[in-house]
């Protein structure tokens, strides 16, 4: 009798055993396929892919992305060259090569698997309709963050360092200025002041006529553009570290939510909340933006709704026509 109870005893360990072995094989291949996934379906494989996330393709070749660029900042980028096998652009006397992605100076081509693609995503006039999702893809979406955490993304800074002339803290501040955006005292990269000058006067004129702006523009409590500082949870310079992003922070928030990755601590499901519970702007203020050269941090599957930021090269790339 004593021996039949040990023999099970044995066989139930044996079969705890196999059974955690089998759940972390099948969690890690589940990882490992949900890896497979974002790579295949990207254009460039170390980027992080969007088109799972807004279940739309947006595939843009090196070509299309380094002519993007000299679009974006025609006096700042001297020349474009297929070189190495690799489309390439001169900033400052720098080539950078697009390298899937990555964006990278020729000196660092070498450590290229150190470094992550810059994103280059879908961006559309309006507001996006909220994807949804299927069970199993709302796990992808775990794993996708779970793997983010753990490994954040790296982008070489070295071709924004070279567009906004600015390589640490001290030059950063040498290029900021101090100005007033909506009455309100902020700092902005002095190579942007007629576009946001331009963007305050649309919004000002439009005001004139439309009453939910002038309301809005009354709720702003501060803007924030320039700190020097990374990007939450990531080893990459944020762009506010360049001033050329701006925050509109109204007076009172009313609980509505602004940043995925504070909703994301209350919120299982955070890329579902409604846009009726997200902090928004009038439409009419993000346009007057966009028109000049910014994008929306609202639009973004990781949004971040009080957010704008100088990125010509994306709405370009989106065939978008600017002021
Ligand atoms: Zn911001």
């Amino acid at each position: 009798m004593k021996n039949w109870i040990q023999t099970f005893i044995l066989f139930l360990i044996a079969a705890a055993v196999f059974i955690f072995n089998s759940s972390t094989t099948c969690s890690s291949s589940m990882l490992a396929l949900v890896t497979d996934q974002i790579q295949s379906s990207s254009y460039s494989p170390y980027s992080e892919d969007d088109s799972f996330l807004y279940k739309k393709n947006f595939r843009k070749s090196g070509k299309q992305i380094v002519y993007a660029f000299k679009k974006a900042y025609p006096h700042k980028v001297e020349q474009i060259e297929f070189r190495n096998n690799d489309w390439a652009l001169k900033i400052s006397g720098t080539w950078f090569h697009y390298c899937e992605g990555r964006l990278l100076p020729e000196g660092s081509l070498n450590q290229k698997y150190e470094y992550t693609a810059y994103p280059f995503y879908r961006y559309e006039k309006g507001l996006p309709p909220l994807p949804v999702f299927t069970e199993q893809e709302k796990k992808l979406i775990e794993a996708k963050i779970a793997e983010r955490e753990f490994n954040p993304p790296h982008r070489h800074p070295g071709i924004y360092n070279a567009l906004w002339r600015i390589s640490d803290e001290a030059t950063a501040w040498e290029r900021v200025k101090n100005i007033y955006f909506l009455g309100k005292k902020t700092q902005i990269h002095r190579e942007l002041l007629e576009e946001l000058a331009a963007v305050e006067e649309e919004i000002m004129e439009k005001a004139k006529t439309d009453s939910e702006l002038k309301a809005f523009i009354a709720s702003i409590a501060d803007t924030a553009g320039y700190t020097w500082r990374k990007i939450a949870d990531t080893n990459s310079l944020s762009c506010h570290a360049y001033g050329i992003a701006i925050d509109i922070i109204p007076k009172r928030m009313s609980k509505l939510i602004t940043y995925w990755l504070w909703a994301k601590e209350y919120h299982k499901e955070w890329y579902s909340i409604p846009y009726k519970d997200r902090f928004i702007p009038p439409l009419t203020f993000i346009e007057a933006f966009e028109r000049h050269g910014f994008i929306w941090g609202g639009k973004w599957f990781y949004f971040d709704t009080i957010h704008f930021e100088y990125k010509p090269e994306i709405l370009i790339l989106n065939g978008w026509d600017l002021d």
